[in-house]
Order: C-alpha cells, then sequence, then structure tokens
C-alpha cells in the first residue's frame, strides 16, 4: 500500500499493521507523520486540553545486580558510591514535593539484593500513614519480577503485598525494546524477557492497577523492532485496557558500557508520531522533554503529544548519563501555552487537577533538579539493620551494625 493510503486511513480513524506502520515511518515525510499523529491527537483531545503532573521522580537505590548495558545510573553490589535512601530523607523529599503542590512519588531504583519486600512494605505503609493523599507511582515491571524472584512469591502475590501496603499504580519503565534479539544485546534479558515484561503488566492490570508503557529506541534496535515492540503494548492494550499513557525517548548513550551517538531530535518527533499512530488504543502520549529539552518538548505537542509529563524536582537516572533538562511548572506552562494549548494538571490516571497552581498561590521556583543524595553522602539509614541482606557483602555490613 503506498504511504499515501495508509495516511488516508489514519485519518479516516483505522488501524495500520505492522507492515503498514514501517513502511509510514520509513517513508512518510516527518511533516506528514506529525500530521496524522496530530489529528489522532485532536480526536482524541478536542478540548485542546495539555496536561502535566506534579510529582517527584525518586530512585530509592542505585544498587543494582542487573547490569544493563546503557545504564549510567547503577552500581554494583559494595560500590563505595552505592545508595540507599532512608525513610526520613524520602519523607524529606515528600515534604518539598507537597510544597510545590506535588501529589504523588514516582519511586524507582535499582535491583538491590539486600532490601527484601518486607522493606518496601513498610516504606510504602509509613510514605500513606504520613501522607495518605500522597500516591506511589512505584516499581516497574523488572523491579517487581525482581521482588518476586527474590521473596520467591509468584508476581500476583507481590503485587497483592504490595497494594495492601499502598502501592497505587506502576510506571512503565524497563521495557526498552519488547524484542528479546534486542534485550539480549542490552543485557536486559535476564532483568525481564519482553514477554515477562507484557506479562507483569498483565498482571497488574488484572489486579486493577493502571500502569503506563514506554520504549527506549535509538540503541541497537532496528525500525522493524521498534514497531514490534509498540504493535506487542497495542494488542495488551486490547486486552486490558490498563495503559494510561505511552512515554518514549532516546536512548542516551554518555558514561554507558555500550556507548555510541544519541537518536537526533527528529528521529524523536518520527518515533513520538509513529507511537500516537500505532497506539491507537492509548489515551495519552507524554512529551520526553527531559531527554529532548523544552524545545523540542514543545514541539512535541504538533506530534501526538498530549500531555507535558511529570513537573521534574529530581531526576538521576538521565543525568546520570549526561544531561538532564529541568522545568518547573511555570516554565511548563509557558511552553503549553506558547503553543497554543490550554494547560491543566492531572493525576496518574488523567483526571483534571485544575488550572496551574502557580497562579493560584506562591510556589517556589525550581530551576535545577535535585538529585538522591548530595555527592559524597554515603550514611546508610538505620532502618536497614532490621532487614536482612542476601549479598554476602551486604551480609557482611550488617553484621557490622548489629
Ligand atoms: S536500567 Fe535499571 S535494572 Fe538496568 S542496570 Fe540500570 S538500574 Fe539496573
Amino acid at each position: 500500500m503506498s504511504v499515501q493510503a495508509i495516511a488516508e486511513r489514519v485519518r479516516a480513524g483505522g488501524r495500520v499493521s505492522d507492515r503498514e506502520a514501517l513502511e509510514l515511518y520509513a517513508d512518510a515525510p516527518t511533516a506528514l507523520l506529525g500530521r496524522l499523529a496530530d489529528t489522532i491527537r485532536a480526536r482524541k483531545h478536542p478540548d485542546g486540553i495539555v496536561t502535566y503532573i506534579i510529582d517527584r521522580n525518586v530512585n530509592y537505590t542505585n544498587v543494582c545486580v542487573a547490569r544493563c548495558a546503557f545504564c549510567a545510573f547503577y552500581r554494583p553490589v559494595g560500590a563505595a558510591d552505592g545508595y540507599v535512601l532512608g525513610f526520613d530523607e524520602l519523607f524529606r523529599k515528600i515534604d518539598e514535593t507537597i510544597e510545590v503542590g506535588g501529589v504523588q512519588l514516582l519511586l524507582q531504583g535499582g535491583h538491590n539484593p539486600d532490601l527484601p519486600l518486607a522493606w518496601y512494605e513498610d516504606l510504602f505503609r509509613a510514605v500513606k500513614t504520613r501522607y495518605p493523599d500522597v500516591k506511589l507511582h512505584a516499581l516497574s515491571p523488572p523491579e517487581l519480577l525482581h521482588l518476586s524472584r527474590l521473596s520467591r512469591l509468584p508476581v500476583a502475590a507481590v503485587v497483592e503485598r504490595l497494594v495492601a501496603a499502598g502501592l497505587d499504580s506502576v510506571p512503565g519503565g524497563g521495557a526498552e525494546i519488547l524484542v528479546d534479539r534486542v534485550r539480549r544485546l542490552l543485557n536486559c534479558e535476564s532483568k525481564a524477557t519482553a514477554d515477562e515484561w507484557l506479562s507483569v503488566m498483565r498482571t497488574a492490570h488484572e489486579a486493577g492497577l493502571r500502569t503506563t508503557a514506554t520504549m527506549m529506541y535509538g540503541s541497537v534496535e532496528r525500525p522493524d523492532e521498534r514497531v514490534e515492540h509498540l504493535c506487542r503494548l497495542r494488542a495488551l492494550q486490547d486486552e486490558t485496557g490498563g495503559f494510561t499513557a505511552f512515554i518514549t525517548w532516546s536512548y542516551q548513550p554518555p558514561n554507558t558500557e555500550l556507548g555510541g551517538a544519541e537518536a537526533t531530535g527528529i528521529e524523536y518527533l518520527r518515533t513520538l508520531a509513529l507511537s500516537r499512530i500505532v497506539l491507537d488504543n492509548v489515551d495519552n502520549v507524554q512529551a520526553s522533554w527531559v531527554t529532548q529539552g523544552g524545545k523540542v518538548g514543545q514541539l512535541s505537542l504538533a506530534f501526538g503529544a498530549n500531555d507535558m509529563g511529570s513537573v521534574m524536582i529530581e531526576e538521576n537516572v538521565v543525568r546520570a548519563a549526561g544531561a538532564a533538562y529541568c522545568m518547573d511548572e511555570v516554565e511548563i506552562v509557558r511552553n503549553i501555552e506558547d503553543a497554543g494549548f490550554v494547560p491543566r494538571r492531572r493525576n496518574m490516571v488523567y483526571d483534571l487537577l485544575g488550572a496551574p497552581l502557580y497562579r493560584e498561590r506562591a510556589i517556589p521556583r525550581r530551576l535545577a533538579l535535585d538529585v538522591a543524595r548530595a555527592p559524597g553522602d554515603d550514611a546508610v539509614p538505620a532502618e536497614l539493620a532490621q532487614y536482612p541482606a542476601r549479598s554476602r557483602v551486604g551480609k557482611n555490613a550488617r553484621a557490622r551494625r548489629t
């Protein structure tokens, strides 16, 4: 089928096959891809509203046994600069988040063998006791799988226990590209195969949790594998309807084992537009301005995105790979309005929470992103001594403290 014929079908509201998606991706002019994605965005969001959420992205530990080749964030067990945040540190971060109008904590971290399931349950309960209104958007599928393996419990049982402790929703991290050939090359097949990632999401959806879905492109995958990734997400969404939103970002090569070059802004916009076209059953598509910068983030609103993601207060993962852009609420709103849209705050399930908060009350401006830990701070939280460690290094460290 010609590109024009496929475009006509998309305009009429039809679904594209994987072959047609690949044809569009390879041959359609960038402006056409953008117009098609924008048509779908306008059909799904005719009110011209562009949303964002005020939350905080906290990485509770950087210690990880998975060792993905694309990751500049993790530290091996026993590394001098490996950390686990204490409950008190997390409470302070939540206090700061609430101060700027935040409604949620996005909590993700490394696969730390010395943090058992009970640590997560206790943390979630402590957060919910102190902050009953703060939502916990926590633990991507590979982290849930890691906890399932560590505790020798089925994923469904882990999810059930975490929900009982306060888990509200699951972020879609760790998907990278849902093709095992790619996952082997990225050394992330053992943390979760493509089927395992999808299966954890299915389990979460069946437990009543809403989740997001993601794609990290631009490492070692081929264009047809990006399309396969999107089609697999679309198939699961047909089955469960559990994804609230899709987010794609480009692989960030600096400081990684894999190395290489970063995809360009045009490739980002083409990939974003293709995602909007293929994922016809996902309502919301986010702009990834943290990796692409505010300008490309703003352009994303003409290439299918209807959401500016999070007003970031803290970011550690992208920063470890060299750069992370920062925009506070004032700056995000300026970008949305300048692009001709109406800014609205939202929560994780896309309920509208209201107009920009800073117009209603004075909130502190945040012009630089925080980090999980100040450099050189190697404090070990006191409560860790209560939990059994799995690694030899962790067992020795805890034996010394007791
Ligand atoms: S991407 Fe996540 S799982 Fe992979 S090494 Fe980094 S922290 Fe660990």
